[in-house]
């Protein structure tokens, strides 16, 4: 997705209009909470007092840019977001579009949603048919205000974790000035004495509320893309694997996702990378920032536990320029983060987000729960796990391998996976999977022009070896089929509000 500007300048806006908009951010409750809070801030050590004003700073500017949206706004008829970023042209229209998103989440402009059926024609097991298709219409409208109108109160994440619909990602206590909240794959606590209840957690959690609707928008508007309802907008799809024969001992695919990194680090486009690795107990993975070659290397092949990445994104700080790996609910999370608030010093050096694909999911004890009770084996005997054809597979140190139908399997995954409709990581800058490729061979998506540019330059360097995705089978059609089912599939997210 194309970046949002983060210095917001309010050229051509009027001081009188300026003013009011500014002083009417100063009350609004995010900003309030924070300011009050600077000393206990400052306390927990995670930002520095000049980085304390400029999150500061941050937080009043897009309160501000808000109000002046909201005020031109008044009055107007219901709108689609396109037609509401021709109206108002004194901020870059991604900002617009955002804006609206948290307006809407903050309770001053509501949403409607037209449902169409169309009908079109489909192939169902190689015969034409006509099917008939929801398309969906959003537009927006702002509310009638009443004079004593309190806008919508954040609550801590909590409220997400207690709804059960927590990704685990970890990016909130990673954003979290004062330590209050502690995320690990399967929990999450918050320490309510500390929580000073600045809603910022809730602001960049993937869960909380949905960016869907802006992300479409914002790349739609983006010429330079294509764009597929079910895998979102990219530049070009490939087939591709690793020409290095130590990455091809580690890989799990086509080892395109170790080859990128090594070229990234190689080539000091970052100093380093967040990833996981197996922890002490095998197969449970632990995320790790990783800065020198031969660490990168114990990173490669997919552990299927879910790993809270994000949450050690803030002890990455010190370094200029660093790399993500993750699922796509970690890409959504950083993207969210990068639409609000802006200003919080450790999004500044994410500067690449490669994004796995990903249907579902595993706690840890259902990792070993199926590899005992599935295939009777003892886990340490394990090199491998893969999802390949319908089947979940693994290999032993025997060299054998076995299959189980991957149905017989999905009773082990996350529940939290189910409110999940992202396979291939929309929000990545690159994203790389293995549905639609051969084996030993990955399927990647570059999603903009720094995704575009990673996998050329490696490919010029000789790490990697690539054709187009639309000349392999079952490539493109089977990647985009599946992806389809797993928006179709997904459910809708209600978070428990008391
Ligand atoms: C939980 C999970 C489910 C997946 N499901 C699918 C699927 O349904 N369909 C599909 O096509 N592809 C899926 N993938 C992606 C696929 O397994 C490969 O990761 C991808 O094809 C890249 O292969 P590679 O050889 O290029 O990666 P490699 O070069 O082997 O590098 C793998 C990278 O994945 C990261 N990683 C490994 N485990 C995790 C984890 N648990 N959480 C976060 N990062 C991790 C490592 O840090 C490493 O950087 C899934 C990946 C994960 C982690
Ligand atoms: S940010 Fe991630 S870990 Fe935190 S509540 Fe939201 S989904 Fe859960
Ligand atoms: S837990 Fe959330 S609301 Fe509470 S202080 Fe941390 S970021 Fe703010
Ligand atoms: S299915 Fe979605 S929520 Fe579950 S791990 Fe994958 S990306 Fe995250």
């Amino acid at each position: 997705m194309v970046q949002i500007e983060k210095d917001i300048t309010f050229n051509g806006i009027s001081p009188k209009l300026l003013m009011e908009a500014t002083h009417k951010a100063a009350e609004n409750f995010q900003v309030r909470a924070f300011f009050e809070a600077k000393e206990e801030i400052l306390g927990a050590g995670k930002y520095s007092e000049e980085e304390f004003y400029q999150i500061l700073d941050a937080m009043v500017d897009a309160e501000t840019e808000r109000k002046l949206v909201l005020e031109e706004l008044k009055g107007k008829e219901l709108l689609f977001l396109e037609e509401i970023v021709k109206i108002i042209d004194n901020f870059p229209p991604e900002n617009v579009i955002r804006d609206i998103i948290y307006l809407k989440e903050q309770g001053y402009i509501e949403e409607e949603i037209e449902i169409k059926i169309k009908k079109v024609i489909k192939k169902v097991k190689g015969e034409e048919k006509e099917i008939e298709e929801k398309e969906f219409f959003y537009r927006y409208q702002v509310k009638d205000i009443p004079d004593d109108f309190i806008e919508h109160f954040f609550e801590p994440v909590s409220i997400v974790f207690d709804s059960e619909v927590c990704c685990q990602c970890g990016w909130c206590s990673s954003i979290c000035p004062v330590n209050a909240l502690t995320v690990t794959a399967d929990t999450l606590e918050i320490d309510d004495e500390t929580c000073m209840k600045c809603g910022l957690c809730y602001s960049v959690c993937p869960r909380s509320f949905s960016i869907e609707q802006a992300g479409k928008s914002i790349n739609k508007r983006d010429n330079s893309l294509k764009f597929s309802e079910k895998i979102n907008g990219y530049i070009n799809t490939y087939s591709a694997s690793t020409t290095k024969d130590d990455i091809k001992k580690v890989r799990q695919d086509g080892g395109i996702v170790t080859s990128l990194l090594e070229y990234l680090l190689k080539n000091k486009l970052v100093d380093a990378i967040v990833a996981v690795q197996h922890s002490e107990e095998k197969w449970k993975p632990e995320p790790v920032i990783v800065d020198n070659l031969k660490d990168l290397y114990k990173t490669g092949g997919t552990k299927y536990a879910n790993a809270s990445t994000l949450a050690i994104i803030d002890k990455a700080k010190k370094y200029d320029n660093i790399a993500v790996v993750g699922t796509p609910c970690m890409m959504n999370a950083i993207e969210k983060g990068n639409l609000f608030p802006s200003g919080v010093p450790f999004f500044k050096n994410i500067k690449y987000k490669i994004g796995l694909f990903c249907m579902e999911s595993f706690p840890y004890e259902g990792v070993l729960g199926l590899i005992k009770e599935q295939f009777n084996q003892d886990f340490n005997k394990v090199t491998k796990m893969d999802i390949s054809g319908g089947e979940f597979i693994i290999y032993l140190d025997t060299g054998e391998d076995l299959k189980v139908p991957l149905k017989d399997v999905k009773s082990y995954a996350r529940n939290n996976c189910h409110y999940c409709e992202d396979l291939t990581a929309d929000y990545a800058d690159i994203s790389i999977g293995s549905i639609g490729s051969g084996s030993g061979w990955s399927s990647v998506i570059t999603r903009n022009k720094k995704g575009e540019e990673i996998f050329k330059g490696a490919i010029k360097t000789g790490f990697i070896e690539s054709k187009s995705l639309k000349a392999v089978k079952p490539g493109q059609p089977l990647l985009e089929r599946i992806a389809g089912i797993k928006r179709k599939n997904c459910k809708p997210i209600k978070l428990e509000k008391e």
